[in-house]
């Protein structure tokens, strides 16, 4: 038999063992380059019930694609043995995420009776750290920062052992021989005790540093008002929402509404952050995300958490170990320097983490699952390309940068590294970049990047000697991106929406119609430009962009159009801003969409001071009532400029007259949703192009996706979205690599592959 599918580095050998030994079959299971071959003999209806366990009763982790089986002559087998192959160091050389503690190992720590009970470091070939623990391949304990930890007798008994469910789990331990935990408060260690001790700090409204699975934690209790403020206040973070950990489902579902499709992503053996709609008078401190309906929710994922609820309160916020804006602390050297002013005392152990990774984060939607951020779980499994490549690193964008590797038909993403505008980023970024290349044992032929000359990926690409290196524009990197996630090479309407990226023209693009396949592009279409006025710090003030897009629609009135809307400057202030919008001086043009909901949601006074990216959309996003079906009508110009200004005029004629922000917001929404698909039908008369792909930051907003695809299916459009990476700048990094391989395919002569 061979059996395909996702069967190597999932426990499924010692699987396929226990499997034959039920059922009394002999013969031997080896893993082969990508499968794993089953020699086995017996009698008939044994091997039919053998062959059915083995798809129906696979180990969590596997997948199991396709079985074949051929009949042969018995050998004359005795007993069943799992083989060493010769692909055995390709086969090792496949690092597995991370995945979260399984239910097994869950039980052991809970039984007084079982030697691993409450033991914060147990886990087993179903579960357990792996990409972060890693420090070269192959896949070994040796390895891995378990390496100093000897095995004691009875841990090396189970790892040898095929019918134990610890056979060959890397980095198995127990409390005899394994890691161990302690805590550190006021230069005073403890070990003992040390859970009860953080589950009281934390209940008298402590702010403790808990070191997780990819990094450090500041937790506190999310119910505990001043603890949560005093925790915004020492991270220097204003009003962006933190994460909550919650100790078991039902208490997620206490906090929030939850579909069965956040249920599930939840209890995924990823662990992500959920973002899910919040109730009324839960407890939970408004703090916790203020002015937000959503809360972001995880589960437990180690045993190091689970065993931690039993002295906490049952929900805690779980923000990275950072200072704002600086990359997740991980070593316990860099948590003791860097965290003592922000965290009240440490939660620490002495297995190191090898490369840091955030918590993911998705948002669940009608259609599907969104990534917000991709990162422990998910790093580093491949995406499976549509086109064949040398090797190819794509170093990403600036803002929620990840970077990209690329070889045969395969690419794998790195995780979340942040934003590249620190010095300590930086240093992550560049490390990040060498293990992951050494881990996969690879070398860049190319390298591709960004056009935008300032940004720090493309500073970094043309400092690599010795390699090629092939600029992309960010929108055709957006466009490319969905397309290769979803198999797919045809040429595509391309709706690339977010807040920036460098246009082939100088100018700041961000609301995009592209015609693109992998290769290529051209631009068929944009919003109306308007100017940024203060270039960076219209960015940051979306007051500014309210004024941009009032005087680009209404001219000189819009000064007393802002003051009737409570739109305030001092004279002084005003007239700098009005002086730079005539005459255009430090204010470039932009077509970006960002600008566009920054601007209408400071005209409706939703959200006129921005603390964090992205807050003006997700604020007016949420004032939006679903019910509303009116919208603003706004037009496509011949030349296929995007007359946005048209939606700006009616949110003002509606805002003078009194309409409700939540009527406004909606209108607003549905009125860019038809004039985007007016743009789609325009462009698809002129190309006979029915297939669209959408992507851009702001297709992390739900009322968006979700009515455009409507609206773009009912025209009969082909529409493909992001299923596996963020539609935001995260997935650049992959556009990049298959943009660059597309161009190297063209130039060798062969068609890109169909
Ligand atoms: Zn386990
Ligand atoms: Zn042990
Ligand atoms: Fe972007």
């Amino acid at each position: 038999m061979r059996v395909a599918g996702v069967v190597q580095g999932v426990g499924f050998r010692p699987f396929v063992y226990r499997l034959a030994t039920r059922h009394h079959l002999a013969g031997s299971v080896r893993n082969t380059s990508g499968s794993v071959e089953i020699d086995a003999e017996g009698p008939p209806e044994s091997i039919e019930a053998f062959l059915g366990a083995l798809t129906d009763e696979a180990p969590a982790l596997a997948r199991v694609d396709c079985v074949t089986a051929i009949e042969a002559d018995p050998a004359g087998y005795e007993g069943f043995r799992i083989l060493e192959s010769q692909a055995e160091a390709s086969a090792s050389s496949v690092i597995p995420a991370d995945v979260c503690m399984c239910p097994d190992c869950l039980r052991e720590i809970g039984d007084p009776a079982d030697r691993r009970h409450a033991y914060p470091f147990t886990n087993c070939t179903n579960c357990g750290p792996r990409f972060t623990i890693v420090q070269r391949v192959p896949y070994d304990r040796a390895n891995t920062t378990m390496s100093g930890f000897a095995m004691c007798e009875r841990c090396a008994a189970e790892y040898a052992d095929p019918a134990n469910r610890r056979f060959h789990a890397e980095p198995t331990a127990c409390p005899e021989c394994g890691p161990r935990i302690w805590l550190e408060r006021d230069g005073i260690t403890t070990e003992s005790g040390a859970l009860e001790a953080v589950g009281e700090l934390l209940r008298g409204g402590a702010i403790v540093a808990i070191k997780g699975l990819g990094g450090f934690h500041l937790a506190c209790d999310a119910a505990n008002d001043d603890a949560v403020r005093a925790l915004r206040d020492r991270k220097g973070r204003a009003a962006k929402p933190f994460a909550l950990m919650v100790c078991d489902l039902g208490e997620a579902e206490r906090l929030c509404e939850l579909d069965e499709a956040a249920r599930t992503l939840m209890l995924s053996h990823q662990r992500p952050i959920v973002l899910a709609a919040k109730r009324e008078s839960t407890g939970i401190s408004e703090s916790v995300a203020p002015g937000n309906v959503y809360l972001g929710l995880m589960l437990p994922y180690t045993p190091l958490h689970h065993l931690l609820f039993e002295h906490s309160p049952p929900a805690l916020v779980m923000t990275s170990g950072n200072l704002s804006e600086e990359p997740l602390t991980f070593t316990n050297a860099s948590a003791r320097a860097k965290l003592a002013r922000l965290a009240d005392a440490f939660l620490m152990y002495d297995r190191d983490i090898h490369v840091p990774c955030d918590d993911s984060v998705v948002r669940p939607t009608p259609d599907g699952a969104v990534s917000i951020r991709r990162a422990r779980g998910y790093v580093p499994n491949a995406i499976e390309i549509p086109i064949e490549c040398d090797c190819v690193l794509g170093v990403g964008a600036e803002q929620k940068n990840t970077f990209c590797v690329a070889w045969d038909r395969t690419a794998v993403p790195s995780q979340h590294i942040g934003d590249l505008d620190t010095a300590e980023t930086l240093d992550y970024y560049r490390y990040a970049i060498s293990h992951f290349l050494a881990l996969f044992g690879r070398e860049p032929k190319a390298i591709a990047h960004d056009l935008h000359p300032d940004y720090l990926s493309t500073r970094y690409a043309q400092d690599q000697p010795g390699v090629r290196l092939i600029g992309v524009q960010h929108h055709h990197a957006h466009i490319a991106a969905c397309l290769a996630e979803n198999g797919r090479t045809e040429t595509c309407i391309g709706i690339a929406l977010d807040g920036t990226g460098y246009g082939t023209d100088g100018t700041i693009w961000g609301g995009e119609i592209l015609i693109a396949d992998l290769a290529d592009f051209r631009r068929a279409g944009h919003f109306a430009q308007v100017r940024m006025p203060g270039s960076e710090a219209a960015i940051r003030d979306p007051k500014r962009m309210a004024m941009a897009y009032l005087y680009a629609a209404f001219g000189d009135d819009c000064e007393s159009i802002a003051q009737r809307f409570g739109l305030a400057w001092t004279p002084f202030e005003r007239g700098i801003l009005m002086h730079q919008l005539r005459t255009g001086m430090n204010s470039p043009l932009t077509s970006s969409a960002g600008r566009l909901f920054d601007a209408v949601s400071a005209i409706c006074g939703v959200c006129r001071e921005r603390s964090y990216e992205g807050q003006p959309a997700a604020e007016l996003e949420m004032a939006a009532d679903e019910r509303e079906q009116g919208a603003y009508q706004g037009s496509v110009d011949p030349d296929g400029q995007i007359n946005t200004l048209s939606l700006v005029r009616l949110v003002v004629e509606d805002r003078i007259a009194g309409v409700d922000n939540a009527v406004i917001s909606a209108r607003f929404h549905n009125g860019l949703v038809r004039l985007l698909a007016q743009a789609c039908e325009k462009a698809r008369h002129e190309t006979g192009i029915g297939l669209v792909a959408l992507s851009g930051g702001v297709f992390q907003n739900a009322l968006i996706l979700a009515r455009l695809r409507e609206e773009l299916a009912q025209s009969g459009f082909e529409v493909l979205v992001h299923t596996l990476m963020p539609p935001n700048d995260a997935c650049i990094s992959l556009g990049q690599v298959v943009v660059a391989a597309a161009r190297m395919t063209d130039e060798k002569g062969n068609n890109v592959c169909a």
